[in-house]
């Protein structure tokens, strides 16, 4: 049983969390992959308009409710009284499922999970199944795991499908193939749908048509359904998919046995808990009022879609991070993707650089926490922490807040590991050096007017030799201006203050 701090200690079945593995780090620092990212001009092209369009759609039917800012309060009060009984609520929902026919299991960190699904798929001698979008499976890497056992995942959610053909990996949470244009997605369907007309055009709508004449066949052949959930009610043991297409309800009532993994922060309380997120989550989205299909089932009923339903339980990480009194707010995230819509990091670079299955502003913070800051110490710095990812979280998450800590804890970890002081560390002792005095600040003040030599002809200076090239690798430098302030305030109030 995983308990929160607030019952007793990080654990999880009684031993110390594990900090999560899966697809939640890359094999680059976030700045190198940036930097091949923002030298692709498609990519950012394709972005950007994605963004944007999203983002439209969204603050147009936001502005719609005069309870939205009430709505977000409530949904952020309700994910922390969440939070504060984890445990409680959990048992709740494992009672309640096993009551109603179905099986639970609890896996720990990604490795575990990967392995309860297979064996359970291993067990109905199948050997395919279709899935349902799912961040969670994506994190884990269950397709990878599936089919290294001889288990064929098809991916069924259109986006999921483009980047499952494309050998590919998601960039966006709700778009997971946001990177692609439409010429790029028909290239693809060509070259990996066997049966596919080779007069197909990149119109939106034959190629929606395309993949459902792909996937028809296997829907109705598989017996096996893998899903994600996005909510799980505790009071009844009720599971939720909210999605827009209509293949999650395929998936999740065609097959004779249903597969749940579900990361132990989606639980919520009761059914009235679903008034708010089931508000907040489509507007905040897709820019929709309500969601086309919201999916729901509890346990096994005879006669009655399938009839063996297993939820697996996912910790991978999310323990460890209840342990931090700020970063545990990360965890009331409802996988909107409003923040990476918003955010001119992500707008960018896109959603690969961040090296983790969740991108953007959540990803920043999320994923440092699921693996531990040693394995993802740069992605906290992804981000300029302007704030526009908290003005529209729909839960009112402070990611700034989130960065800032995770930002504190890095320096600190790297302190506790060296007995010689960073070149940050020097850095830093000399601008405090430097700022304490008034005197010395006016004399720095002075000194940098050495740096107008450089930056004349575009007012920006790109790049300074060590130790301040660690500052000019990711952005440029104000050229110093001629007069300080300092300078024009005795000027202009003759010395008053
Ligand atoms: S952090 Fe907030 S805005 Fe970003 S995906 Fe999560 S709920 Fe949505």
């Amino acid at each position: 049983m995983a308990t929160s701090p607030a019952s007793g200690g990080a654990t999880f079945l009684g031993v110390p969390a594990p900090r999560g593995v899966g697809h939640l780090r890359g094999d680059m620092t976030f700045p190198q992959a940036a930097r091949g990212a923002l030298a692709n001009t498609q990519l950012r092209r394709n972005l950007g308009h994605a963004t944007d369009v999203i983002r439209t759609k969204r603050a147009t039917v936001v502005a719609e409710l005069d309870d939205w800012e009430q709505l977000r309060l409530a949904g952020e009060a309700l994910k922390r009284a969440t939070m504060a009984r984890l445990d409680e609520h959990l048992d709740r929902l494992e009672r309640e499922v096993t009551a109603r026919g179905g099986t639970v299991h609890w896996a720990r960190d990604a490795n575990e999970a990967n392995a309860i699904v297979t064996k359970l798929v291993q067990e109905t001698g199948e050997t395919e199944v279709v899935k349902v979008k799912s961040m969670v499976t994506q994190e884990i890497g269950l397709n990878e795991a599936l089919e290294a056992a001889g288990i064929t995942p098809y991916e069924t959610d259109l986006a999921e499908l483009i980047v499952q053909l494309g050998h590919d990996m998601p960039s966006h949470i709700l778009v997971p193939a946001i990177h692609r244009n439409r010429a790029e997605i028909r290239e693809i369907f060509l070259r990996e749908m066997p049966d596919v007309d080779p007069a197909l055009t990149a119109e939106p709508r034959r190629l929606a048509m395309a993949a459902r004449a792909h996937l028809r066949k296997t829907f109705l052949r598989a017996k096996v359904g893998i899903s994600g959930a996005n909510f799980g009610v505790a009071d009844t043991g009720t599971l939720l998919v909210v999605e827009s297409e209509g293949n999650g309800r395929m998936c999740l009532t065609l097959p004779e046995t249903l597969i749940t993994v579900m990361g132990i922060e989606k639980v919520v309380p009761t059914w009235q808990d679903l008034e708010v997120f089931l508000q907040l989550l489509p507007r905040s989205s897709t820019g929709e009022r309500m969601n086309p299909y919201t999916s729901a089932w509890t346990g096994v009923t005879p006669g009655d879609g399938p009839q063996r339903f297993h939820l697996v339980l996912l910790d991978n990480g999310r323990t460890a991070t209840l342990g931090d009194a700020v970063g545990r707010d990360a965890l009331h995230c409802i996988k909107c993707s409003a923040c990476m819509n918003v955010c001119p990091v992500y707008e960018r670079t896109g959603g690969h650089a961040y090296g983790s299955v969740y991108p953007g502003p959540i990803g920043a913070v999320l994923s440092p926490q699921l693996t531990g800051i040693k394995d993802n110490p740069t992605l906290p710095y992804a981000s300029s922490l302007c704030g526009a990812c908290f003005d529209v979280c729909p839960v009112r998450i402070d990611i700034p807040a989130i960065l800032v800590r995770l930002r504190a804890q890095k320096v600190e970890e790297a302190r506790a590991h060296s007995r010689v002081p960073s070149a940050e560390a020097v850095a830093m002792a000399a601008a405090s050096w430097v700022m304490s005095s008034p005197a010395r600040f006016a004399a720095a003040e002075k000194a940098a007017r050495v740096g107008r030599l450089l930056g004349r002809r575009t007012g920006r200076i790109g790049a300074l030799p060590p130790p301040l090239s660690g500052w000019t690798s990711s952005r440029d430098l104000p050229r110093p201006p001629a007069e300080t302030f300092r300078e024009w305030w005795a000027r202009e109030r003759g010395g008053r203050s």
